[in-house]
């Protein structure tokens, strides 16, 4: 039976080191997170991370606009935040209203406070090898990949998603650390034949039960991203069975109490990256 990775242990023990760090800064590491709209999801992800930038003793201010707030409106606000010296790091909550311009969005976002590492000057510098932060829930897994002496370097990794904020940038972190990776998605003709040869599978795909024990190598490293809400019961599962894959692989992550604690932690210590740069005391 797997190693089940305990990512909710793991994240606490992260952001409590962090708000030791911050502790012992000139000034509050200062976030700040904007939600457009009233989508119940997206709410709750801002408000956890409100509240984890009080258990991390960081400054947070939050931006509630109505869903019918226009996109000069919004780049209004940004363009005051970039020019707000309390604040390193400015989130925006995906997704947004469809008549928005998310990528007019986030190029409005100072590069140098991009904490999500969206804008497109940071992909470049993640595609060089050079960005100060990663987007979360990529460097949440490698973290947790870390934390449990899980080497990367040379190993097969097959990644299960090509999205903007997970798979791309997921793919491009093993490969900075010297993994072979293969990405899938909707298009790859024989899933099962690419996952079978991962040692380490990490799978973003939002499709409920799409990975079987038969599609894992035994003693694989599986990493489960997704958080899918089953509609009548409420409850969320990953896109893993679970159950029999955990028979199978060296080591899974649990959903929830896997990745997403990570990608918590992750944020927290993003903002305190920039923090640390913009008061002179790291190197980019
Ligand atoms: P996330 O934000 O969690 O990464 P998205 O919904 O934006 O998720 O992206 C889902 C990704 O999963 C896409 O790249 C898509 O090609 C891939 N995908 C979806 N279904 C399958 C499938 N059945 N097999 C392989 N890849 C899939």
């Amino acid at each position: 039976m797997a190693v089940i990775f305990d990512g909710k242990s793991l994240a606490e023990s992260i952001k409590r080191k962090i708000m030791e760090e911050a502790a012992n800064l000139p000034r509050k590491p200062g976030l700040a997170a904007i939600l457009v709209g009233d989508d119940p999801a997206s709410r709750l992800y801002v408000n956890n991370k409100e509240k984890d930038c009080a258990a991390c003793g960081f400054f947070s201010r939050r931006f509630d606009l109505p869903a019918t707030v226009s996109e000069e409106e919004l780049l209004g606000r940004i363009d005051r935040i970039n020019a707000n010296a309390a604040i390193d790091g400015i989130l925006v909550q995906l997704p947004l209203p469809a008549s928005i311009s998310e990528r007019r969005i986030v190029e409005a976002i100072a590069p140098e406070k991009d904490v999500d590492a969206f804008h497109p000057l940071n992909v470049g510098r993640m595609v060089y090898g050079e960005s100060p932060v990663w987007p979360c829930t990529p460097s949440g897994i490698a973290a947790m990949l870390d934390a449990y002496q899980i080497p990367i370097d040379g190993k097969v990794c097959v990644m299960v998603g090509r999205s903007d904020i997970v798979g791309k940038p997921m793919g491009l972190l093993l490969l900075q650390r010297n993994g072979t990776v293969i990405y899938c998605h909707r298009h790859t003709r024989d899933l099962a034949a690419m996952t079978r040869q991962a040692d380490i599978l990490i799978v973003a795909a939002g499709c409920p039960g799409l990975i079987t024990s038969d599609m894992v190598k035994a003693d694989a490293v599986v990493i489960d991203v997704a958080m899918n809400r089953d509609p009548t019961t409420g409850i969320f599962t990953g896109d893993v069975c679970f159950d029999e894959v955990k028979e199978k692989a060296a080591c899974i992550t649990p959903v929830p109490g896997g990745v997403g604690p990570m990608t918590r932690a992750m944020l927290m210590r993003n903002v305190l990256t920039l923090a640390k740069l913009h008061m002179g005391l790291a190197q980019p």
